[in-house]
């Protein structure tokens, strides 16, 4: 396997899994919404496109995000291969990442009751320099508002509201359902239990891809 892909709903863990695998795994974790949440940052063109539909709970157009992906592919840093958290999220992505880069592949879907996604989300505190993701409740950084790892500001995601969850999870539903099973026709998929602390879903996890 040389390609990882993260399947879930927001808040069921791709993204802490993706840090946790990426870590042990020797794969690089891309995360289309940590490149344009940066490209927002750095107020870059692709920034300033993408901002009004994260900030709603949408999906940013295709377009966009396939280019991106494209260019982060051809950096030609990931020969010990990747794991995807958060793409495709809908077909045309699927069948884009098919023709940019025939990698032998791999995908997990963590499936996790939407209420206790949304508890997560809603709890939810991220880096806004490097992205790593904290929770008030369960995992606060040690110091109020300072990433424990690279010293940034830490802050509730624009999108982690009760508006743009519900809408993140209507996307989710209508777009990115297909795109999963699209990926268990392929028999390249395995379902994983998301629910509870992040270190016994890591568990399930490592099992399935170790
Ligand atoms: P995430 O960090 O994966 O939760 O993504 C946050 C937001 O970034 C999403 O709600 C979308 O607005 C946007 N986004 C991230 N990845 C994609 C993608 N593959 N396609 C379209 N929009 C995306």
């Amino acid at each position: 396997m040389k390609r990882l892909i993260l399947f879930g709903a927001p808040g069921s863990g791709k993204g802490t899994m993706g840090d946790l695998i990426q870590r042990d795994f020797h794969l690089v974790k891309i995360s289309t919404g940590d490149i344009l949440r940066s490209a927002i940052q750095q107020d870059t063109a692709e920034g300033r496109r993408a901002r009004a539909f994260m900030e709603s709970g949408g999906l940013v157009p295709d377009k966009l995000v396939i280019e991106l992906v494209r260019l982060r592919l051809s950096r030609g840093d990931l020969n010990g291969g990747y794991v995807m958290d958060g793409y495709p999220r809908t077909l045309a992505q699927a069948q884009a990442l098919s023709l940019i880069a025939s990698d032998s592949e791999k995908a997990v879907f963590i499936e996790v009751m939407e209420a206790e996604a949304v508890a997560r989300l809603l709890s939810r505190l991220t880096c806004s320099d490097c992205g790593a993701i904290y929770n008030q409740l369960t995992k606060p950084p040690q110091k109020d508002g300072i990433c424990d790892i690279c010293r940034g500001r830490v802050v509730r995601r624009t999108d982690d509201t009760e508006e743009a969850v519900r809408q993140r999870f209507r996307v989710y539903a209508e777009r990115t359902m297909p795109v999963i099973e699209y990926y268990g026709r392929k028999n390249v998929l395995a379902r994983v239990d998301g629910g509870g602390a992040a270190a016994q879903v890591y568990l399930r996890i490592k099992g399935l891809i170790a």
